[in-house]
């Protein structure tokens, strides 16, 4: 049960407010519940908070649309979700909703001081079924820019080492003076003076390292895992970036992916079909023997419970199904044909379906649930 007030009702917006409309009133409550101009009070804080996640979820067509339709509870694994927002998220935001500048300049410099952050790294890993399966450590090389050694700095000419420029700015609010990050060396307040080579103008080195990245069971293709502080460092000292790993499945040559599941089709002839045998097929974890009952139907679906692939949220293990054709030969010599013949007129021949054979879409209902 979700105690969350209404997104629309926490903007002070109605349900199809535009974008605009969004902005404005989300501007209205940042302005008006901001940390710096409340200090001290919690109420507000939550306040802003709260309208930070309206604001954020809102703004979004994407999410707006899965808000509209399933609210803040969470129907399955497509659903919406909604997540508390930290300070550093909402601040990192606010250069959309105030311009350039970000709130500070909007202020006249509340002095805030921001951790500068490093870019983000991606890169791609490509994983088997065994390894989405069960989960798996990689090494994996990357290359991060790190602060490099041997770089001399000197104090910032357009700021004097302040880090802060100030300017006039109009506003919606009357005209104010602000302070604004300095533009020449992004806030440091220092700007390189000699660097070595192979060292950017920000300072940063390129760098293999080898992570070790545990990837849990259950990732799907096109997943994106997030490890925090693995990407590039920040120029000039600050908080590493974040390393996003997205998820590539390696397609599996006998064995296909659906959902939780794994299907296998499996193709028996019509004499083993009716004679029943033992066969052998491929799951996740290896070899499994499987029993064929003797009268088994094309079509049939056999399910080996627990042998699929484990749920990403702890909810157990998908199964192994195994999709019975049987087959019919396309080529029968002469002798063959005779004995085939000599069997037509046995009645047992005479396809006669009861109530235990099912039919597609029986067995399609059985499997989708
Ligand atoms: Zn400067």
């Amino acid at each position: 049960m979700s105690t969350k007030r209404d997104y629309y009702e926490i903007l002070g917006v109605s349900k199809t407010a535009t974008a605009e409309e969004l902005k404005k009133a989300y501007r209205k409550l940042a302005i008006q519940y901001h940390p710096d101009k409340n200090p001290g009070n919690k109420e507000a804080e939550e306040k802003f908070k709260e309208a930070a996640e309206a604001y954020e979820v809102l703004s979004d067509a994407n999410k707006r649309s899965q808000y509209d339709r399933f609210g803040h509870s969470k129907p399955g694994s497509g659903g919406f979700q909604s997540h508390e927002m930290n300070m550093e998220d909402i601040f990192s935001n606010f250069g959309d909703i105030f311009g350039g500048g970000g709130f500070e300049s909007f202020f006249g410099g509340s002095g805030r001081s921001r951790q500068r952050k490093g870019s983000n790294l991606r890169i791609k890993l490509k994983l088997t079924l065994e390894e989405i399966s069960n989960g798996v450590e990689k090494k994996i090389k990357v290359n991060r820019l790190v602060q490099a050694d041997g770089v001399t700095y000197k104090n910032c000419t357009t700021c004097q080492g302040q880090g802060q420029v100030r300017k006039v700015v109009n506003t919606m609010l009357g005209q104010m003076v602000s302070t604004t990050t300095c533009p020449a060396c992004n806030g440091a307040g220092q700007t390189i003076d000699k660097r070595p080579p192979g060292v950017d103008s920000s300072g940063l080195i390129s760098k293999e390292d080898t992570l070790s990245v545990k990837i849990p069971a259950g990732v799907a293709d096109g997943m994106q895992l997030s490890m925090s502080g693995k990407g590039n460092d920040a120029p000039g000292g600050g908080i590493a970036g974040d390393l996003l790993i997205l998820i590539e499945e390696i397609e599996n040559a006998e064995l296909k992916r659906d959902g939780n599941n794994v299907v296998y089709d499996l193709h028996i002839s019509f004499i083993d079909a009716a004679l029943g045998t033992s066969v052998e097929v491929p799951s996740i974890t290896g070899k499994v023997r499987l029993k064929i009952e003797p009268g088994t139907q094309s079509g049939k679906i056999l399910r080996l419970r627990g042998k699929g692939i484990k749920d990403i949220n702890g909810y157990g293990h998908g199964d192994q199904l195994i999709y019975i054709n049987v087959w019919t030969p396309k080529k029968l010599t002469a002798e063959e044909k005779a004995k085939l013949e000599s069997l037509k007129a046995s009645p047992n021949f005479k396809p006669h379906p009861d109530a235990n054979e099912k039919g597609f879409f029986e067995r399609m209902r059985e499997y989708f649930g």
